[in-house]
């Protein structure tokens, strides 16, 4: 059997890493992306997963990392790379530091991301999955927390509906996920779930979704969301 190819966007911890471990376990070629591959040392205790520098928001590191695509057609695309940015209670605008960062990191992110490997992907009639969060969901959101991580996040699908638009129909499937409240240092020590129940899930969704899944949001358990 061919031995398939996932490239993560943003593997040095949390979900990312989580994600190399477990697709490395299951005998996948993983190529993990991340920002400081000298700092990764989770990472690098990962058997036979292959580190490259990647800064999801540079359009030269991007540019720099292309060349990965040509090399094994990419089976899976995963974008974990994210931000939340300041722990807002009510209505409070961002100062522009802050915005700049989180929307660079979860909007353009994948933009850039998608832009670079997607055509690899969908030749290979492989998936995209960007992890976004029920927290970007219009039509479930009943708070205003985090009100900067909301609007990127609804922002962000609105990249992924569009990613599907575009490499749908060249092959690819592409996905928004919701990976529950995990503890990671994003999610912290309440989070509903561990990384691993969490990433188990969401591979088993990913290895389900069939082609008309394209263009859909989805959480850990396989539940679609609303947009
Ligand atoms: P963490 O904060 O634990 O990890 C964030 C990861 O993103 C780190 O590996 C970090 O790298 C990387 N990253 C940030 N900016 C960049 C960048 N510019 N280029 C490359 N990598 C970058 O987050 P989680 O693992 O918990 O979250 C992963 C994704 O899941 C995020 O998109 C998040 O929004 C989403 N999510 C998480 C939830 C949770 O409860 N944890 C809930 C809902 C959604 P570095 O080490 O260099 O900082």
């Amino acid at each position: 059997m061919t031995q398939k190819t996932v490239l993560i966007a943003g593997a040095s911890r949390g979900l990312g890493l989580e994600f190399a471990r477990q697709y490395s376990i299951a005998g996948w070629k993983v190529l993990a992306g991340v920002r400081e591959p000298a700092r990764a040392v989770a990472l690098m205790r990962v058997k036979g997963v292959e580190l490259f520098p990647l800064d999801v928001t540079s359009a030269g590191s991007l540019a720099d990392s292309a060349w990965l695509a040509d090399e094994d057609p990419l089976d899976l695309l995963l974008v974990c790379a994210g931000l939340y940015g300041p722990d807002t209670a009510g209505f409070l605008a961002p100062g522009d530091a802050d915005f700049d960062a989180v929307m660079r990191t979860n909007v353009l992110g994948p933009m850039r991301v998608i832009q670079t490997f997607g055509d690899s992907v969908a030749k290979a009639g492989g998936r995209i999955a960007v992890l976004s969060s029920a927290m970007g969901s219009i039509g479930a959101s009943t708070q205003t927390s985090g009100l900067l991580y909301r609007a990127s996040k609804a922002a962000a699908n609105m990249v992924v509906k569009c990613a599907a638009l575009e490499y749908g129909p060249k092959g690819g499937t592409v996905v928004a996920l919701h990976p529950g409240w995990v503890r990671t240092d994003m999610g912290g020590e309440g989070g509903e779930l561990d990384a691993y129940t969490s990433v188990r899930g969401l591979r088993s969704v990913i290895e389900g979704l069939e082609a008309q899944a394209n263009g859909g949001f989805f959480d850990w358990r396989g539940e679609a969301l609303p947009w």
